[in-house]
């Protein structure tokens, strides 16, 4: 530390270390709160719970424990917080709570096998090469993938991991990300383990070796590099929740229940990028790691409704709860309730990733809180996998669970992109689609008996009643869908004549000639 930042050490520790902590009104200038930080972190208490989901509108709030609420704010935010007349008390920031030298990076022990020891955050130049050489040393089933790039042109990075790796299959697409708030960095070095011990394990572990021949598995560690490595690519140190922008992402995306820019601000360029990713890649579920808390925390978090597949949520959070319970310390993830809860029912939370990708991606994303310090000191990381990585290999699991197969055309045997809609069961966008180029679709549901409708444009629709589901099984359902050569597109419906008009009970219909 050379004598500059020595100095801004102690300036920070002044303002933002806990001995600091006091009440503070409005009478405060926001500008002493920050620092040379462009957020802040701080907790106020007595609060109802109508009255917080009304602040989460103006600042972001992180969590709610024992009638405390913890949040963060840019400088816009906070002015306005000020304005409601709350008494508050600044915090440290999670990312200044471990001294530099703690988080710097240091020379990996390697393990057997080629597997090294994840007890340690990499540089952010070490995490580029980290990806690049998980790809590089297993090509055949290890592909580097650009999500994108962030603000200050840092990359936003996933691997592919599956047997045919350059191929669509026809197989579940399972999708885990980590660290879009960048102080919170647990799952970033688990997620880096993940793929290390997935890659590592193939042709060596029958059932990873089984996960990778029938998963299309895409990690992406670092969603927020530049919030993460916002004191410098040297080390976690400094990590802000927020981007470089000062806008916290996790609250940037289109949301159901208002709409397209419910934070009122720009999409940022890695709303951008984690958009269009699902786009290319047809994700059935996915996992959002977060910190802060232990919590397995399902949709909505914007609506107060529940999900069409709330049980089936219960069923998933429960058993991911329970798993990282066995494995883990003493009191590890017992959060809410006992380690799950809806999100709504924590707190309201608009603009979320996981409410985006379930209402426009159909893919069931939950958020995963693993850890409750934040930025976990690294002797603790080796920990955090023992208890968490059981879970994630049963939640690439259950995305064969419920009802899979294809839709194809019953003539040409062609693949389809069809709407797969279980009736009287899907609503809220919770219908799935099968993917291109395979026509392959997964549908988790909980167990029951279901009638479901099979559609695509150009086709006469099917039902299939009693599909009974099983939990923990899958069941197989291919479904060819006949072509229907009088369907018509919506250019056509202006131009069809019906007659007679009134009718008498026998019509005639006249479609338009081809042009
Ligand atoms: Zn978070």
């Amino acid at each position: 530390m050379n004598r500059f930042d020595f100095l801004l050490f102690l300036a920070l520790f002044f303002f933002l270390s806990p001995c600091s902590q006091a009440q503070y009104t409005t009478n405060n200038t926001p500008n002493s709160f920050f620092g040379d930080r462009g957020e802040v972190y701080f907790r106020f208490s007595g609060t109802s719970a109508s009255e917080i989901n009304r602040l989460s509108h103006i600042i972001s709030v992180d969590k709610i424990s024992d009638q405390n609420v913890f949040a963060y704010a840019n400088k816009k935010e906070f002015e306005n917080f000020l304005k409601e007349d709350i008494p508050f008390t600044i915090l440290t920031a999670p990312g200044l709570l471990i001294p530099e030298k703690e988080l710097q990076h240091r020379i990996p022990v390697v393990k057997s096998g080629n597997m090294i020891i994840w007890d340690f955050y990499p540089t952010y130049q070490e995490y580029v090469a980290y990806m690049v050489g998980f790809a590089a040393s297993h090509p055949d089933i290890c592909k580097l993938d650009t999500i994108g790039t962030s603000i200050q042109d840092r990359l936003l990075l996933a691997v592919k991991i599956s047997d045919h790796v350059n191929q669509h299959e026809a197989e579940p697409g399972l999708f885990f990300t980590s660290s879009i708030h960048g102080d919170e960095t647990t799952g970033y070095v688990l997620m880096l383990h993940l793929i290390d011990y997935l890659i590592s394990n193939y042709g060596i572990d029958a059932r990873i070796t089984d996960m990778i021949n029938s998963t299309e598995i895409f990690i992406n560690p670092l969603a927020n590099p530049d919030g993460t490595y916002y004191g410098g690519d040297q080390s976690p140190y400094g990590a802000t929740r927020n981007n470089i922008n000062n806008i916290d992402l996790n609250r940037n995306f289109p949301d159901p229940k208002f709409g397209l820019h419910p934070d009122g601000e720009n999409w940022q360029k890695e709303t951008q990028a984690f958009m269009n990713y699902p786009d290319l890649n047809h994700f059935t579920m996915s996992a959002n790691l977060h910190g802060g808390s232990e919590v397995f925390n399902y949709p909505w978090d914007t609506w107060m409704k529940l999900t069409a597949d709330d049980t089936w949520w219960q069923w998933v959070g429960r058993e991911w709860a329970d798993t990282s319970q066995k494995y883990g310390p003493t009191g590890y993830f017992t959060d809410m309730n006992n380690g799950i809860t809806n999100g709504y029912s924590w707190y309201e939370i608009n603009g979320g990733r996981q409410d985006y990708m379930n209402y426009w991606q159909h893919c069931r994303e939950v958020t995963v809180e693993i850890s409750d310090i934040k930025l976990l000191p690294v002797n603790l990381l080796e920990t955090m996998w023992i208890s968490n990585y059981h879970s994630f290999l049963d939640f690439i699991e259950q995305s064969h669970n419920g009802i899979t197969g294809t839709v194809t055309d019953s003539i040409t045997g062609n693949p389809l992109c069809a709407k797969i809609f279980l009736n009287g069961h899907d609503m809220d966008s919770s219908e799935m689609f099968s993917k291109l180029p395979s026509g392959f679709y997964s549908r988790p549901v909980s167990e029951g008996i279901y009638s479901i409708t099979f559609s695509a444009p150009g086709y006469f629709p099917k039902t299939v009643d009693q599909v009974e589901v099983h939990n923990n099984q899958a069941i197989s359902l291919n479904v060819s869908l006949k072509q229907n050569p009088f369907s018509i597109n919506d250019k056509e419906i202006q131009s069809l004549r019906i007659f007679p008009n009134p009718g008498n009970g026998v019509f005639e219909i006249e479609l338009p000639a081809n042009d």
